[in-house]
C-alpha cells in the first residue's frame, strides 16, 4: 500500500493548504523541533484510523484561529487508486468523513483504505508505562483491522462516560440510578465484544512478538505475553455468552463499591497485557534494553499482523524513533524495514539521507525541494 499524496489545511499547524508528494519507499520527513513533523503524521494516522494518536479531543487537531480542519489523501492499493477525507469543525458540527468522495456515516468505514503502524518514543516505553498505553496500542492495532472493534470501541467509551457522570452525581442527581442496570447490561455486552476482539488479537501478537524478539536477542530471550482483563473471566477466547456472564458477575460485586466510590470499576476500560522474558515480568525486571528491545519487536509484531491480515503491507510511520536508539537497535531496525512505503520523521538527516527522498517542513510548510 502506497500512500501517494496527502493535502493538510487547517490542521495542527498546517495553516495554509499543503500538498505532500510521498515515494514508494522510503520517505524522510525533516524539520527543527515543533516545525509539524508528528502532526503530518498524525494527520495521516487520522485518515487511517479517524482517531488522533495524541488526543480524544478533535477541537485541538483544528489549527489555532482556523474554522476547519480539511485532510485528504490518495492511496494506490492493489492496483487501486482511492481517496479519504476528513473534515473537522469547530463548535459542535460533526466530522465529515469521505471515502472516494462519498461520505461515511462511522470511521469503521475507513478501515483497510490506509492502513499503517505508527512507532514513536513513547512505544518504546510502552512495557514500563501504566496500562492506558498498552490499551492504547491494542485499540489503535484493531481500530484499523475490524471495523466491527471501532464501533464497539466507540459504542463503550460513550457508555462509560455516561456511567461515570451517572456515579459521579449520585448524590445531586439520584434519580438517575434508576438507569443504572441498562447500562451496566449494555456496557457488558459491549464489553464482551472488545475482550472477545483482544484476545484473538493478543494471542497471534504474542507469537509474533515473540519471534521478533528471539531473533533480535541472538535467540537468549523467550517472550510471552498474557492477557489480563475483568477478573471473572476464566478464559477470554471463551464464547460471547461466556465472557457476558462473567462481566455481569463481576458487576453485580462490585456494585456496592461503585456506588460508594463513585467510579465505573468493572469493564474492560482496565485491560491490559503482561510482557514476561523468561517467565519474569519485563514491567517490573527488565532492563532497559530489554524494554526497547521488546518494544521494537512488538511493533515489528504489528507490522506483521497486518500484512498477514490484509495481504498488503502497511505505511510505516516512524516518529522520531531511530534517534533514540543504539546503533545495533537502528539496524535491526532499518533491516526489517526494507519493503514497503516508510515515513521516517527526524531533526537532521545525515545518517539516512542515502534511503530515499527528503521532505523539509517549516512552521507547518512544506519547503520547496
Ligand atoms: P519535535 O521535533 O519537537 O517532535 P515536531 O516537528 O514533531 O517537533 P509537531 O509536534 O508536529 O512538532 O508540531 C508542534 C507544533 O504544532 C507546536 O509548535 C504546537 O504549538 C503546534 N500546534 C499544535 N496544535 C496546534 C493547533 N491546534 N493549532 C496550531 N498549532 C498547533
Ligand atoms: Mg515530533
Amino acid at each position: 500500500m502506497i500512500l501517494k499524496e496527502l493535502k493538510v489545511e487547517g490542521f495542527r499547524n498546517y495553516r495554509q493548504l499543503q500538498q505532500v508528494e510521498f515515494l514508494p519507499g522510503v520517505n524522510l520527513i525533516v524539520g527543527d523541533n515543533a516545525q509539524g513533523k508528528t502532526n503530518l503524521l498524525e494527520a495521516i494516522t487520522y485518515l487511517s484510523t479517524g482517531r488522533s494518536f495524541r488526543t480524544r479531543k478533535e477541537q485541538e487537531l483544528i489549527g489555532f484561529g482556523a474554522e476547519f480542519a480539511d485532510l485528504q489523501a490518495v492511496i494506490q492499493s492493489q492496483e487501486r487508486e482511492q481517496t479519504v477525507r476528513a473534515v473537522l469543525f469547530t463548535g459542535r458540527k460533526p466530522r465529515q468523513l469521505y471515502v472516494n468522495g462519498v461520505k461515511q456515516k462511522t470511521a469503521a468505514r475507513l478501515t483497510g483504505i490506509l492502513t499503517t503502524v505508527l512507532f514513536c518514543p513513547e512505544d518504546l516505553l510502552v512495557l514500563k508505562a501504566g496500562g492506558a498505553a498498552r490499551r492504547k496500542l491494542l485499540d489503535m492495532a484493531l481500530c484499523q483491522l475490524r471495523p466491527g472493534y471501532e464501533k464497539a470501541l466507540t459504542e463503550y467509551h460513550r457508555l462509560l462516560e455516561q456511567k461515570s457522570r451517572i456515579l459521579r452525581d449520585r448524590a445531586e442527581q439520584p434519580g438517575l440510578l434508576a438507569v443504572l442496570p441498562d447500562y451496566n447490561l449494555r456496557m457488558a455486552q459491549v464489553g464482551a465484544i472488545l475482550i472477545a476482539y483482544r484476545a484473538r488479537y493478543l494471542e497471534k501478537f504474542s507469537r509474533v512478538t515473540a519471534k521478533f524478539h528471539r531473533e533480535f536477542s541472538g535467540g537468549k530471550e523467550t517472550l510471552a505475553m498474557e492477557y489480563h482483563t475483568v477478573s471473572t473471566i476464566q478464559d477470554p477466547l471463551a464464547d460471547k455468552q461466556t465472557i457476558l456472564e462473567a462481566i455481569l458477575a463481576h458487576q453485580k460485586s462490585h456494585e456496592r463499591a461503585e456506588l460508594e466510590s463513585g467510579q465505573c470499576l468493572t469493564g474492560p476500560h482496565k485491560d491490559d497485557f503482561e510482557v514476561t522474558l523468561g517467565e519474569k515480568s519485563l514491567k517490573s525486571f527488565g532492563s532497559q534494553g530489554q524494554t526497547r528491545t521488546a518494544a521494537i519487536s512488538l511493533k515489528l509484531a504489528e507490522r506483521e499482523l497486518v500484512r498477514q491480515d490484509t495481504g498488503e503491507e502497511p505505511v510505516l510511520l516512524l516518529d522520531d524513533v531511530l534517534s533514540e536508539l543504539d546503533p545495533g537497535r537502528q539496524d535491526f531496525v532499518l533491516n526489517q524495514i526494507q519493503t514497503g512505503q516508510v515515513l521516517i520523521t527526524c531533526c537532521e538527516k545525515d545518517r539516512l539521507t542515502n534511503f530515499g527522498q527528503v521532505l523539509t517542513i517549516e512552521q507547518g510548510r512544506l519547503l520547496e525541494k
